[in-house]
């Protein structure tokens, strides 16, 4: 038998071992972990809605009529009129002509890129893509070539050299670097080459992009230009699902054809509901938008003057780069001592060398917030040092 101790304990070694802390309470900056009150710049609630009243009020109105559980898979019964409603209200929000609903983000991927590729096929993903979207990959059998991240010009000479179906697939927001894909230039080759394009703005979804309509809406693209759009629930929509929308053939396609769709529990039909209260929100507060925006200029702009190595974002995600994986825990714990929360990020969700603090901001931070945030960095900043690395 492998020997699993010896291989967690080569994990700590590394500074690769993983915990999880355990949180009382609702999820808002003022977090309780491990018993313990700390600020929290580690969520992605980025509007604050995972905690809104009207939100909570919806869900409570709605159980009454939907009852608590999904009881059945979409195809047998669980297709209720509480789901239906939110995939119109998506395909309204997200200017596509259909949509469809999954459990969790990671689902929508799987079952959407393995019924949208399989063998013979060949999937080009970017290097830095999410997680879900590499196991996606794994799982149709395609033939899968990776890009370098954003690199345009390396994807469209693949894409040249290739025949037979071809599928693109790229993050929106890339969730550790917080910084947007080439979405217009991605259009662009695929179309010249005929390739299917596949954009999961995960975390693009209600903070970017005119109301909130996500980063390939701000780039006014639209179903011609990105036919699969996929999106989360559980991130600034502040509940729990996904969706996949597009043209109405494709999505037909999807129920027949995604096994994460076809067999699993369709998601609670009251959170259904509550999630189209937040879709209404999100539509009409610019001023969250807004607010959480100004916290990550304001950030940017004072934490580059301390000296701390930045990515190229304008989203809520941003991350400090350190690139040893001890000096990123040891600088997440020294913020820890001063009350704030800001995970260590780590291979293999980075590339090896690129440890870095993941610090996201939520519409639900204050000024004074930031101010904690950013005078801690100033006491930790001696713990940093060789900014200049990796990137
Ligand atoms: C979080 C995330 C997912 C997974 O979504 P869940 O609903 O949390 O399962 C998928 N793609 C990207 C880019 C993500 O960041």
């Amino acid at each position: 038998m492998r020997d699993f101790a010896l291989e967690l304990e080569q994990r700590k070694q590394a500074g690769l071992y993983r915990t999880r802390r355990l949180i009382s309470g609702p999820q808002q900056p003022s977090l309780v972990a491990n018993g313990k009150s700390l600020l929290s710049f580690c969520s992605n609630d980025y509007l604050g809605l995972a905690n809104h009243p009207a939100n909570i009020d919806a869900l409570h109105a709605a159980l009454p009529d939907t009852g608590l559980g999904g009881a059945a898979s979409h195809l047998i019964c669980g297709h209720h009129d509480a789901h239906h409603q939110l995939e119109q209200r998506l395909e309204e929000f997200t200017g596509r002509s259909a949509a469809l609903l999954f459990s969790t983000g990671y689902m929508a991927n799987m079952g959407v890129i393995s019924a949208l590729a399989g063998r013979g096929d060949t999937i080009f993903s970017d290097r830095l893509n999410h997680a879900s979207i590499i196991d996606g990959c794994i799982l149709s059998r395609a033939r899968v070539r990776r890009y370098a991240h954003g690199d345009v010009a390396a994807l469209e000479a693949m894409l040249a050299e290739t025949t037979g179906h071809k599928l693109v697939v790229t993050d929106g927001v890339f969730s550790m670097d917080g910084d947007v894909a080439p979405l217009a230039e991605l259009a662009r080759v695929c179309q010249a080459h005929d390739a299917l394009l596949v954009v999961d703005d995960a975390h693009g979804l209600g903070v970017l992009g005119p109301q909130g309509r996500g980063s390939v809406a701000e780039m006014g693209l639209s179903e011609a230009d990105v036919p699969v759009l996929i999106g989360t629930l559980g991130k600034a929509v502040g509940t729990s699902g996904a969706f996949v929308a597009g043209p109405a053939l494709l999505m037909d396609y999807l129920v027949q054809k995604a096994r994460t769709y076809i067999y699993t529990t369709a998601m609670p039909p009251a959170l259904a509901l509550a999630t189209c209260a937040s879709i209404d929100l999100i539509e009409r507060d610019e001023v969250r938008r807004e607010h959480v925006l100004g916290l990550v200029s304001r950030f940017r702009k004072e934490a580059s003057a301390q000296g701390y190595a930045l990515m190229h974002s304008h989203t809520p995600i941003q991350p400090i780069m350190i690139g040893d994986n001890h000096a990123a825990l040891a600088l997440s714990q020294a913020l820890e001592n001063r009350g704030l929360l800001v995970s260590a990020i780590r291979p293999p969700t980075v590339p090896v060398g690129e440890a870095r603090l993941r610090v996201t901001f939520s519409a639900a931070h204050t000024q004074e917030n930031l101010d904690c945030l950013l005078n801690a960095l100033s006491e930790c900043r001696h713990l940093v040092q060789n900014t200049e690395v990796a990137i």
